[in-house]
């Protein structure tokens, strides 16, 4: 059996017609079905439905061989214990530093302001304001980061940005990239050694696919 974790909503709907090219369509929806697992047109492989941040741990632990997580949840994770073999392209967005648009982020790095930065990526966040030298507080939050600087809870904050449509409806404005997102194929180490013959098709087929 091989196991695959996938999460709800972009990711999974991006991965789909990959999954197909591969030869495994999902018998069932899961925006229809309450199912946690559902079974695939292949006897031998079966996708689990988790939630976005969940997927690397999934398949770090190997309750799941494969999974696909976005670049920015497999940066917070710290990746250990998986194989990240492809960039599949999908899910594709920017993780931006984002202001109140009549603030001047610029000015204030350049004076060395202390920054309060809102986010739910504060791994990333660490690395890139410590990278540039910036003092910031992180405030560690799980969704709607954009509602941070408009309450005073942050100045600023860090969040993916595709269209940049959420910022523009929120007065908000990036100021600054950290790091171009897309979403990862990552494999479960030990599976991959235990299950290789059955485990390396499906990697060929989905890099093919994604090329
Ligand atoms: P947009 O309005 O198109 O710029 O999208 C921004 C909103 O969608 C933010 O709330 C983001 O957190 C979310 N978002 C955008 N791209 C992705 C992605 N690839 N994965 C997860 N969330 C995303």
């Amino acid at each position: 059996m091989i196991t695959i974790a996938l999460s709800k909503g972009r990711i999974y709907d991006e991965a789909l017609p990959l999954l197909k090219a591969a030869g495994i369509i999902a018998t069932e929806d899961p925006e229809l079905s309450r199912k946690l697992i559902l079974a695939t047109n292949r006897r031998n492989v079966r996708i689990l439905i988790v939630r976005s941040a969940d997927v690397p741990t999934y398949v770090q632990y190997g309750a799941a061989d494969l999974g696909i997580a976005g670049k920015d949840v497999l940066n917070e994770h710290g990746g250990r214990g998986l194989y990240q073999p492809l960039d599949l392209n999908i899910a594709c967005c920017r993780m931006m530093v984002a202001v109140p648009a009549g603030f001047d982020y610029q000015q204030a790095v350049r004076q060395g302001a202390r920054l309060r930065v809102a986010t739910k990526y504060v791994q990333a966040a660490r690395e890139h304001f410590a990278a540039k030298g910036v003092h910031v507080d992180l405030i560690k939050l799980y969704g709607s980061m954009e509602l941070a600087p408009l309450t005073g809870l942050a100045d600023a904050i860090v969040d993916l940005v595709a269209t940049g449509n959420t910022l523009r409806a929120n007065n908000l404005k990036a100021v600054e990239e950290i790091a171009p997102i897309s979403a990862r194929l990552i494999v479960n180490q030990a599976a991959l050694k235990l299950k290789r013959d059955s485990i390396q098709p499906l990697l060929d087929a989905l890099a093919r696919a994604a090329a």
